[in-house]
């Protein structure tokens, strides 16, 4: 059946019929707002993200049940990048009316299943039809004490970078898929169904092991060309340095450009941080306690601009925020 026998509220009453009370939520789905409790201390973070079919993702390349589980994440990813805790979610739905319910179902258990494991509960949102394609609005709440948000701007000259887990194997899935070839299953689920690294923000912000902190959604150099401007000093960083899945350094054997990838793919949804030096033990120890790859990159500079080693040592001359031939194509 298709979603243009469910109508409006069938969706509405499909979806909030799943989701379960909690304490805080004092008004859910079916009032004109939600209305949310917030802990004594802490103050509200909102983020909202995208996802427009054609631009960020095709049908044909991707399942329903990964597509809501991606939108949550890739929104979490910016609570987590602050050092919040995700508290609930809004989800703005553009449904083309040819849809199939189960489809409809397997996009709400994939956002539903992944907001339950980032302790977000679902609590209002928008149902239309579109006329184009379908369309994710997704927006997330969260909280956090604000004398522990970690911002862009708070890295200082003299502290070096980290990021965690590896980097590129969601763009290099993304190269395989737009060349008509079937990336192996490992890679192809980093770019379909990312994790946020929302234990690892919160932990380094409690701890206070990051000065500034961004997540990767856009590729390590343009992301973390923002959180230099913004905390106005530059980096060096070097290839060598790079974390790398296996699968990922087998490919680079084959073609060595596909650096690239790493430097500036995209969708990672890594965390990228700054730390003084004298983090690195507390940053050993918890990337041990959360089995995470905790990887220093380079180091923060005076003089602007980013300069990247390549593995000969030599600078790559690449040009901010370009060196991205990437320059996303559609998905
Ligand atoms: P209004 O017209 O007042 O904006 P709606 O009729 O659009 O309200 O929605 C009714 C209720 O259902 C609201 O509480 C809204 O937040 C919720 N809702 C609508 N669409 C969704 C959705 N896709 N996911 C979750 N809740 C939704
Ligand atoms: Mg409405």
């Amino acid at each position: 059946m298709s979603l243009a026998a469910c109508g409006e509220f069938g969706l509405i009453e499909r979806i909030r019929a799943q989701v379960r009370e909690r304490d805080d939520v004092l008004l859910g789905i079916g009032d004109d707002c939600c209305a949310v409790r917030l802990p004594p201390g802490e103050i509200l973070l909102t983020t909202t993200d995208l996802l427009l079919e054609g631009v960020h993702f095709r049908r044909e390349w991707t399942d329903f049940h990964s597509l809501g589980r991606k939108s949550v994440a890739v929104n979490v990813s910016d609570v987590a990048a602050m050092g919040g805790i995700p508290r609930t979610l809004s989800l703005g739905l553009g449904l083309p009316a040819e849809l199939g319910e189960t489809e409809f179902d397997a996009l709400i258990a994939g956002v539903l299943g992944a907001a339950a494991e980032y302790g977000a509960l679902l609590t209002g949102g928008d149902t239309c039809r579109s006329r184009g394609g379908l369309m994710i609005a997704l927006t997330v709440q969260g909280s956090i004490r604000p004398e522990l948000i970690v911002r862009r701007s708070g890295a200082r000259c003299g502290e070096r970078l980290y990021v965690s887990g590896t980097l590129g194997e969601s763009a290099l899935a993304l190269r395989e898929l737009l060349a008509g070839r079937t990336p192996a299953d490992a890679l192809a689920r980093r770019h379909h169904d990312p994790q946020a690294r929302l234990a690892l923000g919160q932990r380094l912000a409690e701890a206070r092991l990051a000065t500034a902190m961004i997540d990767l959604s856009d590729g390590l150099l343009a992301d973390l060309g923002h959180l230099l401007d913004a905390s106005g000093v530059g980096a060096r960083i070097e290839a060598a340095a790079l974390p790398l899945a296996p699968a990922f350094r087998a490919a680079l054997a084959l073609d060595p450009s596909l650096i690239e990838l790493a430097l500036a793919g995209g969708e990672d949804y890594e965390l990228l941080w700054s730390a003084p030096a004298e983090a690195a033990p507390a940053l050993a120890r918890l990337a041990a306690e959360l089995d995470l790859g905790v990887t220093c990159i380079g180091t923060l500079v005076v003089a602007p601009g980013l300069e990247v080693l390549g593995f000969d040592g030599q600078p790559l001359r690449l040009t901010r925020p370009g060196f991205n031939h990437f320059s996303s194509p559609a998905e």
